[in-house]
């Protein structure tokens, strides 16, 4: 059984891991988490120079980052993630410390109707959003220090009925079960888990239907009760809140943030 103890936690020590920092959401939780004095170990798919970019904001701020690469679509995600971590964080100098903090980030939105979605493109957004989270987390889990924190990206979708992405919601209303009953197996070592849900925040997965489209972006405020689209530093926010030590008597949980859309 852990025990908190309030010694041996230094909290510029503590490396958290964000999928999917290159951009977006996860941009921001990584920039928040380093502003925060984490080690922030910024993971990328395929935007390497993005993510070096993100590594020296942090440190041009006093932080510390390092970035990584790891394909979360790939067939062997879990093991191959995690090598991919250390040899990074080995020549980062980070190499054998313990992660605190895991934040499963990464995910895709591959619009259609129930008609509309093809098997492949079920396929593909299941693989990033259920299947990769699932197993970096399984393969990491030992890894975890007692009394860490995993955050997983969810998303308002689950709670509001949206059928131009079910496919999409789908997967979410996974990773909110993954959420509940991991934090279940895992609460023995102090370690918390909980998802945030956003609504429609400003990034490029909404580029293709948000961006320049101010009627549409009226659209979601007028439904929202805040009275605005999203920008990624809300959703860090609640992350950050997650990660921190005040929230170590919340857990199984997943945090709406969506600014109160649909309400
Ligand atoms: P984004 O497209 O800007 O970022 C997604 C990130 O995931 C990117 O960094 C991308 O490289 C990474 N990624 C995707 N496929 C990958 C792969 N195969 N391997 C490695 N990395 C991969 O979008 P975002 O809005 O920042 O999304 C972040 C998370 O927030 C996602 O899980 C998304 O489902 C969730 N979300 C977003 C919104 C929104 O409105 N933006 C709403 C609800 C939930």
């Amino acid at each position: 059984m852990w025990h908190r103890t309030g010694m041996g936690h230094i909290a510029g020590d503590e490396i958290v891991i964000v999928t999917g920092a290159s951009r977006g959401i996860g941009r921001a939780v990584a920039e928040r988490a380093g502003r925060d004095g984490r080690v922030v170990a910024v993971h990328h798919g395929r935007a390497t120079e993005a993510a070096e970019a993100v590594v020296e904001g942090i440190r041009r701020d006093g932080g510390r980052a390092f970035a990584f690469r790891a394909d979360l679509a790939a067939p062997d995600v879990g093991d191959a993630f995690w090598q991919c971590y250390d040899a990074a964080a080995g020549a980062a100098g980070f190499g054998g410390r313990r992660p605190y903090g895991l934040v499963n980030n990464a995910g895709i939105t591959l619009r259609g109707t129930i008609e509309e979605l093809s098997r492949e493109d079920f396929d593909r957004q299941h693989l990033v959003n259920v299947v990769a989270p699932y197993f970096v987390t399984a393969r990491g889990l030992e890894r975890l220090r007692d009394g860490g924190r995993i955050v997983n990206v969810s998303s308002g979708a689950t709670r509001i009925a949206l059928p131009d992405i079910l496919g999409y919601a789908l997967t979410k209303g996974a990773v909110d079960a993954f959420t509940r009953t991991l934090a279940a197996h895992v609460g023995h070592r102090g370690i918390t888990v909980n998802a945030v849900a956003p609504g429609v925040v400003d990034t490029d997965i909404n580029a293709s239907w948000l961006r320049g489209d101010q009627a549409a972006a009226d659209a979601v405020a007028a439904t929202t009760a805040l009275g605005r689209v999203g920008v990624p530093d809300d959703i860090a926010g609640i992350v950050a809140f997650l990660l921190s030590d005040d929230a170590r008597w919340v857990t199984g949980q997943t945090v709406d943030g969506t600014g109160g859309t649909a309400l």
